[in-house]
């Protein structure tokens, strides 16, 4: 038998109660709520690209286009299926997110050839929307990260610095060592964040223009993927921006050698 008496609860417990009852019922219907908005916002950003597919290959399969075009047709399709691509690998990292399964393995990295390598790899982008790329590095850094995770962040953070920049522009990417730490910014002169919305920027499915083109739509999630990479690395992430005049934002890390 493993009934129990209990005491009957005093009012003071039956209002606590139905007080905590409350509080959960309405963290649920949030959380509902937010769950919804995040499939609806799935649902949008990847109906756009689809359509693009579905519509310029119906095209690109009819009779009588010139070699030329067909081309012009297929480039659209491949980019638009790229754009699928990187929309579901941000979903994937996303849940990621939710569970803390980022696996961080580190090693030692130097820091300016490593700077140096994912310029080379961004710096077409910027060109082609003719934004200028500076990188500036202090020589004899060396900091322990996980490069395809770091990458990430640094990626990320690039990718915003190019997508909220009207030509022309330059954004910096510098690195230097300061009070012992490693200090790397990247700052743009984009169109800057309003001081009211600085404080959410990494929350998840945070955007500051909720109904902005789709060019440079995103679920809202770089951000938080990237601030929580960068604790992982023990490090911090420091944002200053002013609206109109650019971005910057600086990650802070502990030098681990010399
Ligand atoms: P998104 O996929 O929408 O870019 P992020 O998490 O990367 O999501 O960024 C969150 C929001 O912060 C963006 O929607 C944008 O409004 C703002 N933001 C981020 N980086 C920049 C930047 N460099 N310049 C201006 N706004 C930015």
């Amino acid at each position: 038998d493993f009934s129990v008496t209990l005491p009957p609860p005093s009012k003071d417990e039956l209002g606590e109660l139905s007080r905590s009852i409350q509080t959960l019922a309405n963290d649920l219907n949030y959380l509902k709520k937010e769950r919804n908005e995040f499939l609806a916002s799935i649902s949008h950003e990847l109906r756009t690209p689809i359509t693009y597919v579905k519509g310029y290959s119906d095209i690109a399969k009819r009779k009588g286009l010139t070699e030329a075009e067909r081309v012009y047709y297929l480039e659209i399709i491949h980019e638009e299926a790229a754009r699928i691509n990187m929309l579901l690998e941000e979903l994937f990292d996303f849940a990621k997110l939710d569970q803390n399964t980022f696996t961080i393995t580190k090693e030692k990295v130097h820091l300016s050839s490593y700077l140096q390598s994912i310029y080379e790899k961004v710096l077409p982008a910027y060109q082609n929307k003719g934004i200028q790329l500076l990188l500036k590095c202090q020589e004899s850094i060396f900091i322990e990260i996980d490069p395809t995770r770091f990458e990430q962040v640094l990626m990320n953070l690039l990718d915003n610095a190019l997508k909220y920049s009207n030509n022309p522009a330059t954004t910096h990417i510098k690195a230097f060592i300061k009070n012992r730490e490693v200090h790397i910014s990247i700052c743009d002169q984009g169109i800057g964040i309003p001081q009211t919305d600085l404080p959410y920027i990494f929350d998840r499915l945070y955007r500051v223009d909720k109904s902005r083109s789709r060019a440079s739509g995103g679920f809202g999630i770089g951000l938080a993927i990237v601030k929580e990479l960068v604790e992982d690395h023990c490090g911090d992430i420091l944002v200053k921006s002013e609206v109109g005049k650019g971005s910057c934002f600086t990650i802070v890390l502990k030098e681990n050698f010399r």
